[in-house]
C-alpha cells in the first residue's frame, strides 16, 4: 500500500510544477549531500545574445549568415542566439546544407556550397590559431562572453561572443541550499574559465569546474560520488549523461524538452529555480513521515 504522506507530498509538489518519478526518486533525492549544477539554461536563463564579433577577411553579416545556416539545425541555446541575430539583421539563412554533425559540448560542423564549416569552442585545427586570433579570443573571453569560432579546414573566419544572464533566483537558491547543509555546491560547465568563475562568484557556489566535455562532467561526478550522495541539476539539453550518472537528478525542464523527462528523478516544469530547493525539502519531509 502507498503511505498517505507519500501521496500528499507528491500532490503538493505537483501543484508547484515539481514532478517526481516515483517513490525511489523521492528516496534518492532525500539522501542527497552535495549538489552539482549545469550552467547554461540551468543557473543562467539560456537566452543568449550576441556580444562581440571579430572577423578575418569576411564581412560581419556574411559570418553571421554562414553560422546561422548551420546553427538552424542545432537546439543549443547558442544556436538560437545566432539565428535570432540573423533574423534581426534580415539575413536569410534557410539554405540547404549537408553532413550536419553535432559534437556535444564542442560545437557543430556542416557542408555548405562544397565547403566544410565548423563552429564551436575551438577552430577545426589547432594549427589555424594565429597569435592575432588567440589575442582576440582572450580579449572577448575576458569580457565574460562565451566564444564561438567559425572556421573551415583552411582558415579561421571569425569569433562570435555570446552572453547569457543569470536566472533571477539562482543566488537565492544557492543561499537556501547552503542552509540545508548541502555541501559542496558546484558547477560543471563546458564553458571557459572566465564565464564559469563569474557565474560561480556572483551566486555563491563553492567550486566550479570549467571547459568540460560531457564525459569530463561524468568523470567529475564520479569523483564526488566517492565521498557524497550526489544530486545533479541540469536543463536536460546536453546533460543527459550527467543526469543519468548522478545518484539523484533534477531537470529544470520548462516545456518541450522530453529528453530530460526520461532520465531525471524530478522534472521541474516552472521557470523558478527555487523549486530545486522545494523538491529536496519535500523529498526529505516525505521520507521522515514515511518511516
Ligand atoms: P554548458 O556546460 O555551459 O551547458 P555545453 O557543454 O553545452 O555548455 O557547451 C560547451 C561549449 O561548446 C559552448 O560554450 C560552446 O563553446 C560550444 N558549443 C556547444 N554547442 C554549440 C553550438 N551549437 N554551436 C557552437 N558552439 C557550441
Ligand atoms: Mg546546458
Amino acid at each position: 500500500s502507498t503511505p498517505v504522506s507519500y501521496v500528499a507530498g507528491i500532490g503538493n509538489a505537483a501543484r508547484k510544477g515539481i514532478l517526481f518519478k516515483g517513490g525511489e526518486s523521492i528516496e534518492r533525492l532525500s539522501k542527497g549531500q552535495m549538489v552539482s549544477f549545469d550552467k547554461t539554461g540551468t543557473l543562467t536563463k539560456g537566452n543568449l545574445e550576441i556580444g562581440s564579433i571579430k572577423t578575418y577577411d569576411i564581412d560581419e553579416n556574411e559570418l553571421i549568415r554562414i553560422a546561422a545556416i548551420g546553427e538552424k539545425l542545432s537546439e543549443h541555446p547558442i544556436a538560437k542566439a545566432i539565428t535570432k541575430a540573423a533574423e534581426l539583421k534580415n539575413i536569410a539563412y534557410q539554405e540547404p546544407l549537408d553532413n550536419f554533425k553535432i559534437d556535444i559540448g564542442e560545437g557543430i560542423s556542416y557542408m555548405y556550397k562544397g565547403i566544410t564549416y565548423h563552429i564551436g569552442k575551438s577552430p577545426k585545427a589547432k594549427h589555424l590559431e594565429s597569435s592575432l586570433y588567440l589575442n582576440d579570443l582572450d580579449f572577448i573571453k575576458n569580457q565574460g562572453e562565451t566564444t564561438l569560432t567559425l572556421s573551415t579546414n583552411e582558415k579561421i573566419l571569425g569569433i562570435i561572443g555570446v552572453k547569457d544572464q543569470l536566472r533571477t533566483h539562482s543566488q537565492e537558491l544557492i543561499h537556501e541550499l547552503k542552509k540545508m547543509n548541502l555541501n559542496p555546491l558546484v558547477m560543471l560547465t563546458g564553458d571557459h574559465e572566465v564565464v564559469a568563475k563569474n557565474v560561480s562568484l556572483s551566486i555563491g557556489l563553492d567550486t566550479y569546474h570549467h571547459s568540460l566535455s560531457p564525459v569530463d562532467k561524468s568523470e567529475i561526478l564520479k569523483t564526488y560520488q566517492e565521498t557524497y550522495q550526489t544530486i545533479f541539476v541540469g536543463d536536460g539539453l546536453n546533460d543527459s549523461i550527467a543526469l543519468s550518472y548522478a545518484d539523484a537528478s533534477i531537470a529544470i525542464s520548462g516545456l518541450g524538452k522530453d529528453l530530460a523527462m526520461e532520465t531525471a528523478d524530478v522534472v521541474i516544469l516552472s521557470d523558478d529555480i527555487r523549486n530545486v530547493k522545494d523538491a529536496i525539502l519535500i523529498s526529505r519531509k516525505v521520507k521522515t513521515t514515511m518511516y
